[in-house]
């Protein structure tokens, strides 16, 4: 058996890259859907194709109850995590702030931001030397957009991967000394159905000519540098905000 890792949003875009991806490295994977249970389950099956163990898990990030019934359920099925990959993430609808409500902000913090501190929270319980736990690595889903704003198009979300950089610094400092690595990636423009959810289903090729690398980057492009923060390879790295956007 390999070590349990957890991919909230496991089941699209880069989450489900990361999952397959882990799998073929030996990682034992809980693949985290909210809604689509098809997809979950497809990864699922193709990384039991390839010979490897994994199980879909349901969990709403920004529901504690489903969460701690979610890393209930990973704990029973597969054994104590080793590792987790915050990407569950959602965008909105281009906006300026004067157009923006209360309600999208809570939507936007708390499945981006809480949720992700939410998992965090009860990773450290099974992984930390603290806790009797083995130590493990958590790989956090922020964005370029921390780092650009997104002005009139979704600075609610810009903002909340920036808590999501600074919660990152924080954390990994938290825990260094329990066993626990902590990092973020910051992907750029990455061709996934998340821009189809904001309302701009072609945002990777309107804006690809903004990139220095020229192109949008593939989740596999992303979930590469994710895999390689959850591995051993990566022992003295933490801390990183890591940029896999083509130079942007
Ligand atoms: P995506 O294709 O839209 O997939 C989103 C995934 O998150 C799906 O598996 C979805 O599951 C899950 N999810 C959404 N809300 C959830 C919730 N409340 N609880 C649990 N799971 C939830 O997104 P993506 O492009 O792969 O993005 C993954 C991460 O990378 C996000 O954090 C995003 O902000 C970040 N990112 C993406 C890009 C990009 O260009 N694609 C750039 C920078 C950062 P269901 O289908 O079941 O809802």
């Amino acid at each position: 058996m390999g070590k349990v890792l957890l991919v909230t949003g496991g089941s699209r875009g880069i989450g489900a890259a990361a999952c397959i991806l882990a799998a073929q490295k030996g990682w034992d994977v809980a693949v985290n859907y909210s809604t689509n249970a098809q997809a979950a389950e497809g990864v699922v099956r193709q990384i039991e194709a390839a010979g490897g163990r994994a199980i879909a898990v349901q969990a709403d990030v920004a529901n504690e109850d489903q969460v701690l019934a979610m890393f209930q359920k990973v704990r029973s099925e597969l054994g104590p995590l080793q590792g987790l990959v915050n990407n569950a993430g959602v965008v909105d609808v281009s906006a300026r702030l004067d157009e923006m409500s209360m309600a999208r902000w809570r939507r936007m913090f708390d499945i981006n931001v809480l949720g992700s501190m939410l998992c965090a929270r009860e990773a450290i319980l099974q992984m930390s030397t603290k806790h009797g736990g083995q130590g493990g690595s958590i790989v956090n889903l922020s964005s370029a957009a921390s780092r650009l704003g997104s002005p009139g198009q979704y600075l609610d979300y810009a903002a909340a991967k920036g808590a999501i950089d600074s919660f990152t610094l924080g954390l990994a400092k938290e825990v260094a000394a329990e066993g626990i690595r902590v990092n973020a990636i910051r992907p750029g423009l990455i061709d996934t159905e998340i821009h189809a959810s904001g309302g701009l289903p072609n945002r990777v090729k309107d804006l690809e000519h903004l990139v220095p690398a020229k192109r949008g980057g593939s989740a596999m492009e992303v979930a590469q540098a994710i895999v390689w923060l959850l591995s051993e390879d990566a022992s003295y790295t933490t801390m990183s905000l890591v940029d896999v956007s083509g130079g942007r």
